[in-house]
């Protein structure tokens, strides 16, 4: 395949600026988001107050690293507005994203943080290669989700035309593509393969499927994925990264030229990397966890919000801006189930939610072919033992299965077992989470 170079005003300026340039727009920027964030949003100034820094002491990029963390926590204990830098007259929506207790992470834009994701998420697509004119197919979730009405907008900006499919009823996504003829796709990589067999079962070939270049995020894929994903669909995949508190998709998205991980857009999000363990600033290409600090945005600012995700820096390539390396893993224990964010605790609630089961339970995680499979294995109080029929045992299933789909959010298979059936652990924490789905190249 030829490579596909960027067109002449598919770069914004800043886009191919100097080392220099970027980071002076940075520290500008810096400046008056530690202030906005200081002045408007209580909790963070106390953080501040209680590690005896001010905004006055952001001389320079590297001061930055003397400012308190913002946590999943922090946004956790605030539920649901009170990390919001603007009165709520200001906002102009609002998303959610899970957390880790049951209750969301909120997080709320102004029309100006809108208009600034919406340039994000074209400059995103412009990167991939699309153009002005195409259709994006949209198979991203819509709702409060960021991953669809990000995309949504960002598609309507860059001037091209938005079908907002939204996921699931994988057939009529198949007629869709056939009958509309769409030039690009935006999805989650794995539900992009479901897709993809279903073209397969009907007997159409790769070469006779319009699509061109597909935008792929919300979860961890590799370069065994982008193959496979290639092949059955005949297209570019392109890798997008973004997180809710910090903004949606579009933080950082890969050029079709090079593919190789996401560009930062630096402009608008100054990223560090840190030790998980001391906190500590390391150097570029050193691996740990990724921390973001918002440049621009006005109703929700973050400042050092650790992601959780693991990764490295890498130095500029086809743009001015440094990129990501794979996401190689997260510092908590939060599951990424076919791109929903699943943390073992928001199960566990679940589950001591009936009085009928004991609080030993077993996430299993396998693959099957390319979606995420969860089992949940769980067992009955011993003061149960004999006493419930295999009516009782099945209706429990039932009854959690669909709690879990409501609330989590995502299917699962539930086995429910007598007292003692699952293994303890003698030592240490219990093992909650068996991971076998195949690791990620
Ligand atoms: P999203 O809409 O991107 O899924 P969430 O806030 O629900 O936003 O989830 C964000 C998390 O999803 C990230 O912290 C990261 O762990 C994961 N993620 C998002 N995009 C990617 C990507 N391209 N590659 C790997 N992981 C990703």
């Amino acid at each position: 395949m030829p490579v596909k170079k960027p067109l002449p005003g598919d770069l914004e300026p800043i886009e191919t600026a100097s080392r220099d340039e970027i980071s002076a727009l940075q520290l500008e920027r810096l400046k008056w988001s530690v202030r906005h964030t200081y002045d408007n949003v209580e909790p963070y100034r106390a953080k501040c107050i209680e590690k005896g820094v001010h905004p006055d002491d952001l001389k320079c990029l590297a001061d930055l690293a003397k400012f308190p963390f913002m946590t999943k926590t922090d946004l956790r204990d605030h539920y649901p507005f009170g990390l919001f830098a603007v009165p709520r007259q200001k906002l102009a929506r609002l998303h959610a994203s899970s957390g880790t207790t049951g209750k969301p992470v909120v997080v709320g834009y102004t029309r100006n943080d809108i208009d600034n994701w919406a340039n994000l998420v074209a400059r995103s697509l412009r990167a991939a290669g699309v153009r002005p004119g195409d259709m994006v197919h949209n198979a991203y979730g819509y709702g409060m989700f960021t991953g669809g009405l990000g995309a949504h907008f960002g598609i309507e900006r860059a001037g091209c035309i938005a079908v907002p499919m939204s996921g699931g009823q994988t057939e009529k996504q198949v007629q869709q593509i056939l009958d509309f003829k769409p030039d690009a796709i935006m999805v989650t990589p794995s539900y992009s393969l479901v897709i993809a067999e279903e073209f397969e079962k009907q007997g159409i070939a790769p070469e006779d499927i319009s699509l061109k270049v597909g935008i792929f995020g919300a979860e961890p894929w590799g370069e065994g994925m982008r193959a496979e994903i290639e092949s059955k669909l005949g297209i570019d995949a392109i890798d997008i990264y973004g997180l809710t508190e910090v903004m949606g998709p579009g933080v950082a998205n890969e050029c079709i030229e090079t593919k190789d991980g996401p560009v930062i857009w630096e402009d608008h999000f100054y990223p560090e990397i840190i030790n998980p363990e001391t906190g500590e600033v390391v150097a570029d290409g050193e691996e740990g966890e990724l921390v973001f600090t918002s440049l621009t945005k006005e109703a929700f600012p973050v400042i050092r919000y650790r992601t959780r995700d693991l990764t490295r820096l890498l130095p500029p390539t086809a743009r001015a801006f440094r990129r990501i390396g794979k996401i190689t893993g997260r510092s908590d224990d939060m599951l990424i189930v076919r791109g929903v964010n699943v943390f073992p605790t928001q199960i566990e609630e679940q589950i001591l939610r009936d009085k009928r089961l004991s609080g030993n339970y077993q996430i299993l995680l396998t693959r099957d072919g390319h979606l995420d499979n969860v089992e949940i294995r769980c067992e009955t109080q011993h003061e149960l033992i004999g006493k419930l029929s295999a009516a009782d045992v099945q209706q429990i299933a039932k009854e959690l299965q669909h709690r879990i789909k409501t609330i989590v959010g995502i299917s699962t298979k539930i086995t429910v077992m007598e007292f003692d059936s699952i293994p303890r652990t003698q030592v240490g924490k219990a093992r909650r989470v068996l991971d076998e789905r195949p690791k990620q190249l």
